[in-house]
């Protein structure tokens, strides 16, 4: 029902939280949304889908309880615990912003979307997401649902990508945002563009508050938009992967603190696909002497700019030179058992296929 006492925009504000209050998504981080609670499962939310995130969500609190325990927690019990979400370095700001808020703001989250961008890994979207759930601050938290949403409802045919866009959209919200329940408010757009005002495939525009006011509904424009340019073609590396089994061990390496997959543990691998007769003497610049070498097959991982093509090799190994008492280990390589495998070093899941494949008879 239309209240005519209302403007458009004080409208739109009513008949969504309205909406909201009869659909919204029941979520663990919405029935307790302390500022941790929020804080935690926008950054796991981030590139992930909701139900790929539940299971993450409760395992991480389960173990890290508040912030003060994920301020001293160690990193790799956190990488852990993210093994499998993927974008590990959202975890390793998780972490660092956890420390700053117990030295810098004596253990309590900043209010203010403006504070809390000074954290590790807070940028405005999650900023604005937490601001305005927890302390209910009237600001926009927006993402690709909402650029989505403003782009139907107002016809915006230009790169949705652009700062522009970004600089529109925010105009568009500011307008139609409501004084109280900001989180509300938020969480209506999230759940508007999540469920109703879909991504891929046709919006369910029959059931959308927002129906009757919607320039891309009325022009049957929804497939057109938003305009969204086509990405940079990503780069292909060919990389050679090999599980090396010595002494009932796994050769493993940690990858640098810098750049993709950071900080991470890796099988060693070579640059470029290796063939059977060249696998020998790269294991030799290892130290590895190998006993038997067997095919892993191929695999592929898709990153954001770039994509691995990789080739797997299975390698007993009788000596390592590496491993004499007292001389200095080249390539950082170490071994591990297989509890430690299971329980302390993060694989990140670009390397699945080989992970699959460890032999744990090989393993003591
Ligand atoms: S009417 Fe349809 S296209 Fe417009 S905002 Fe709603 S779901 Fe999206």
């Amino acid at each position: 029902m239309t209240d005519t006492n209302l403007t458009k925009t004080e409208l739109l504000s009513d008949v969504l939280l309205n909406w909201y209050d009869r659909n919204r998504r029941i979520l663990p981080w919405r029935e307790d949304p302390s500022p941790y609670h929020v804080w935690l499962s926008e950054i796991m939310l981030q590139q992930t889908r909701v139900e790929a995130v539940r299971d993450y969500y409760a395992r991480f609190l389960e173990a890290l309880p508040t912030i003060e325990a994920l301020a001293k927690a160690d990193e790799d019990l956190c990488t852990k615990l993210w093994q499998g979400l993927g974008y590990y370095s959202r975890v390793r700001n998780l972490h660092k912003a956890a420390v700053q808020i117990m030295e810098e703001y004596g253990g309590d989250m900043p209010q203010s979307s403006r504070e809390l961008q000074k954290l590790s890994g807070i940028g405005p979207y999650t900023a604005a997401a937490i601001a305005s759930i927890c302390f209910d601050e009237r600001i926009p938290a927006i993402d690709g649902n909402l650029l989505r949403v403003f782009a139907r409802m107002t016809g915006y045919d230009k790169d949705i990508k652009s700062n522009t866009a970004k600089a529109a959209a925010l105009a568009f919200y500011d307008a139609v945002f409501p004084q109280t329940r900001c989180g509300d408010f938020n969480q209506a757009l999230m759940d508007l563009g999540a469920t109703v005002c879909l991504p891929n495939g046709a919006p369910h525009c029959e059931s959308c508050p927002w129906a009757e006011h919607c320039r891309a509904k009325a022009d049957e424009t929804w497939q057109q938009l938003p305009v969204i340019l086509p990405k940079a073609k990503r780069t292909i590396e060919h990389k050679t992967i090999f599980l090396i089994y010595y002494q009932g061990k796994l050769a493993l390496r940690r990858r640098p603190d810098k750049g993709l997959l950071a900080g991470l543990y890796e099988y060693p691998n070579a640059e470029g696909t290796l063939r059977a007769s060249e696998l020998s003497e790269y294991l030799r610049t290892l130290g590895f002497s190998a006993i038997q070498t067997r095919s892993l097959g191929t695999a592929k991982h898709i990153f954001t700019h770039k994509e691995w093509h990789m080739t797997g090799w299975e390698i007993l190994a009788d000596e390592w030179e590496e491993f004499s008492p007292g001389k200095p280990r080249r390539h950082e390589l170490f071994l591990a058992s297989a509890a430690e495998l299971q329980d302390v070093y993060s694989i990140p899941s670009a390397f699945a296929k080989y992970t699959k494949q460890i032999r744990t008879d090989y393993l003591d």
